[in-house]
């Protein structure tokens, strides 16, 4: 078994994604038919109960309620493998990742922000009922938490992503350590489990962000390789495929249906099965 050691991503100054994530956008436009398989439900590693895993029953139900335009076009994922542990750096100082050093065929789906809350993007990740990781924003989630303790209880697990999504290397070490920390206290109270991960919005950190994200008792931080927007993915660095231990991001926007489908479909190309991502973090 191979030695897992995550791959570090320049710690030091600001990493700017190519695509900038967490703005909204627009255009929904689902398509298609089909029948997705049941997979076994995620499990999150650390923390108080976090998800009941579906049931082939609720999976059934899910994909009944889709219009069979969209159903058709989930594709089917054997579950994921036996997961290993990555190998975090000590220090004052957490580490920001973009991709799990790994040689197994699998890819982190995570959905950010969470303003937009459509009953439609719901069902979809039912039906799916792949393993993904929702990092949040406070101020989006309290307009309607019930919609993401209704994810939560179909097996997604709900990390921290600031109180109020402000670019964090603008804001003072106090200051980041402010939205850091009270991000993980307030979803802990709604959701009945504090995050243990980050994500800073626009993925823009610097060695405050992480020093902060240690001190609030996060165990890392992780910006991504793809992003999707509209139904396109967009790649970090020219590739045109999805790589094993991939770190993807999208949002709850519009487009939630496009997007997804376009990730689950890259995935399938790539002969890569979604994997929850905290089942790789110690
Ligand atoms: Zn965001």
């Amino acid at each position: 078994m191979l030695r897992s050691k995550l791959l570090r991503v320049a710690a030091a100054g600001v990493l700017l994604a190519v695509v900038a994530g967490c703005n909204d956008s627009g255009a929904s436009a689902p398509t298609n038919t089909g029948a997705p398989a049941p997979s076994p439900g995620t499990s999150a590693s650390a923390g108080v109960p976090v998800s009941g895993a579906q049931t082939p029953e609720s999976v059934s139900a899910a994909l009944a309620a889709l219009p069979a335009d969209i159903r058709a076009r989930i594709p089917q994922f054997a579950p994921p493998p036996p997961p290993h542990k990555v190998t975090l750096p000590a220090g004052d100082k957490a580490v920001n990742l973009q991709r799990i050093e790994t040689r197994k065929r699998i890819a982190f789906i995570t959905i950010d922000d969470g303003w937009e809350k459509d009953p439609m993007a719901m069902k979809l990740l039912q039906a799916a009922n792949v393993p993904i990781t929702l990092f949040l924003e406070v101020d989006a989630v309290k307009v309607k938490p019930s919609y993401f303790t209704e994810l939560q209880s179909t097996g997604a697990v709900i990390e921290a992503h600031t109180l109020t999504h402000p670019t964090m290397t603008h804001l003072s070490y106090e200051g980041q350590k402010h939205q850091i920390c009270g991000s993980a206290d307030e979803l802990g109270k709604l959701y009945g489990r504090r995050p243990v991960l980050f994500r800073p919005p626009f993925g823009a950190f610097n060695d405050n962000t992480l020093r902060a994200v240690k001190e609030c008792g996060l165990k890392a931080s992780f910006t991504w390789r793809e992003t999707t927007d509209k139904g396109i993915i967009r790649y970090q660095d020219g590739r045109r495929h999805i790589a094993g231990g991939d770190i993807i991001l999208m949002h709850f926007r519009a487009a939630f249906v496009e997007d997804f489908l376009a990730i689950l479909t890259q995935l399938k190309k790539d002969n890569l099965t979604p994997a929850l991502l905290e089942d790789y973090i110690p």
